[in-house]
């Protein structure tokens, strides 16, 4: 009799812990509690932090899509296939400003006279120049910029 009670024991002692077992694999995985400085890399949270944007809009420059043209000066003489460019009015074949304006490059001579170049488009004006650092709201702000 005392066997029949001690087995039952046991076997109530056992049936308690399968639920303790049971209960932990069917139990949602513990949130931590990180710190407010620490949340940033805590495995739950986004991998990326959502930023609100890139910069103000007032301290973006246009993109070239968004911009009339582009300009830069070309002090030197133009050389295109062997041949010095020359302004057809004046002569004058050096201290350019090079305009790119819809896949059409200008060259502009001191004296304003402006020439299209068709051996050059916006692919060589883009090899040809750096990076935009400036823009100008007209074509004369920027001439006056570049010294012409
Ligand atoms: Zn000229």
């Amino acid at each position: 009799m005392f066997d029949r009670i001690r087995a039952r024991r046991e076997h109530r002692a056992s049936q308690r812990v399968m639920d303790e077992l049971l209960k932990f694999a069917y139990q949602e995985p513990p949130v931590p509690n990180y710190p407010e400085a620490d949340r940033a890399s805590s495995p739950l949270a986004p991998a990326v932090p959502v930023v609100e944007d890139f910069l103000p809009p007032d301290l973006r420059l246009p993109t070239r899509e968004e911009i009339a043209g582009m300009m830069m000066r070309w002090d030197t003489p133009l050389v295109i296939g062997g041949e010095i460019r020359e302004c057809p009015q004046c002569g004058a074949y050096r201290n350019w400003v090079l305009l790119s304006v819809r896949d059409q490059v200008w060259l502009r001579c001191r004296a304003g006279h402006e020439t299209l170049e068709p051996a050059l488009d916006t692919a060589w004006y883009n090899r040809a120049s750096g990076p935009m650092d400036r823009w100008h709201p007209t074509l004369e702000d920027g001439l006056k910029h570049l010294g012409h």
